[in-house]
């Protein structure tokens, strides 16, 4: 007997490596600038990176407390009380996680039961069907429709019944770039009404929308937010995804059984990390503010640069994605075309089909733009070869 077989059955058996993995290995293997997984080039502001060694060396390197460190919980209700106008408990009410892909995980872990209907939107981020299937969950899918990729609310009434526990809302949008208008608020109000449905809201980019648009939290709507946990990453909006950090909000009677998993996952969340933002946020209130004008700029200097190519690009509303059709150079799947893009133009991409159920017949890519502009000039560069 080989060690391989004493794990089979594997508990997921379809299941291989994330796209983000195998993209980011095959551009180091080829050499290729990495437009595929979503990272800033930047690193995080001195001040944060400062205030990290000095409590490393002060003495905070031991268990924070299972929610978090309470200076930071303050400062995270804060922000939301200025965005949002709404007050939140920052003790019962906010949970600082290891990264946003934790919190969903411990808020679909906490609501669904094995057989309960958990409805997601497609093209939809990949951690979502697994913490809903390793749940003994049901993943039902809509598709969201080129080009707008707003959600088709009729579909989602169609979909609902008396199995339906949660329903997975991401916004902005990754891959699309998509953001909500208010009557996407409204459509969901309607569809759930006199419902138990529970909601998880992925807000990873809720800093990073453009032209003007505003990022409609359901932190601002207390019939929503009541059965809501809101997840936020500080990967995201403080250009360290990879310090783990995020946290999400939800009333108490949820963030009570958010935290019965969270303690058994993970226990309690990087210390002296939380009490770095504490005094970060603290010291510049104002960084989340400046991060939508910082990405749009951007959005447009890929955009001018791609204009020069034969990718046909949808304009992105929010995230530091943008997708491209590339009808005009090829019909090969998409998966294929991100390989050879990789590999013959040295430019790696995420293929969007990865991330539907059915995968629809478009030649879809995306492309992400935080990054410096020397590197999306020459990104663009090798791409207007095609
Ligand atoms: N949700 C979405 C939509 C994302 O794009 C990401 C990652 N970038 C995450 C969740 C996970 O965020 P984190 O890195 O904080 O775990
Ligand atoms: N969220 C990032 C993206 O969409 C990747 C995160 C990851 O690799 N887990 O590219």
């Amino acid at each position: 007997m080989t060690n391989d077989s004493l794990i089979q059955p594997g508990k997921f058996p379809g299941t291989g490596t994330t796209i983000f993995t195998v993209m980011s290995k095959m551009a180091q293997d080829h050499g290729a600038i990495n437009l595929a997984q979503g990272f800033p080039e930047f690193d995080g502001p001195p001040l944060l990176r400062e205030r990290v060694a000095w409590h490393m060396a002060n003495g905070h390197n031991q268990y924070a407390p299972l929610a978090g460190v309470p200076g930071l919980q303050q400062q995270i209700a804060a922000m939301i009380f200025e965005l949002y106008g709404s007050v939140v408990n920052p003790g019962r009410q906010i949970t600082v996680t290891p990264g946003a892909t934790e919190a969903i995980f411990c808020a679909v872990t906490a609501c669904v039961h094995p057989g309960d209907e958990v409805i997601v939107f497609d093209p939809a981020y990949d951690t979502y069907e697994p913490s809903v299937e390793l749940n003994g969950g049901v993943t039902r899918h809509i598709p969201m429709a080129y080009p707008d990729f707003r959600i088709d609310w009729q579909r989602v009434a169609d979909q609902i019944n008396d199995r339906t526990r949660l329903i997975i809302l991401n916004n902005p949008h990754n891959p699309t770039g998509s953001v909500w208008w208010e009557d996407d608020i409204e459509s969901l109000r309607r569809v759930i009404d006199g419902s138990n449905i529970l909601l998880v809201s992925d807000d990873v980019y809720e800093h990073i929308t453009f032209d003007g648009r505003k990022h409609l939290s359901l932190l601002s709507y207390p019939d929503l937010a009541e059965r809501a946990f809101c997840i936020s990453s500080f990967g995201k909006t403080y250009h360290v995804t990879g310090w783990r950090l995020g946290y999400c909000v939800a009333p108490e009677s949820l963030m009570r059984e958010f935290l019965k998993i969270h303690q058994f996952i993970n226990f309690s969340t990087n210390a002296p990390l939380q009490y770095a933002f504490a005094d970060f946020i603290e010291a510049d209130p104002g960084h989340h503010a400046r991060l939508a004008a910082f990405y749009e700029e951007k959005r447009n200097t890929f955009n001018k640069l791609m204009n020069e190519s034969r990718f046909r690009l949808k304009p992105s509303a929010g995230t530091f994605f943008q997708l491209a059709d590339y009808s005009a150079i090829s019909d090969e799947p998409d998966t294929e075309f991100a390989t050879r893009l990789t590999r013959d133009y040295k430019v790696a991409v995420i293929p969007v089909s990865v991330f539907y159920q059915r995968p629809p017949s478009q030649h879809i890519v995306r492309f992400c733009f935080a990054k410096h502009d020397e590197t999306l000039g020459q990104a663009a560069e090798r791409l207007q070869a095609l």
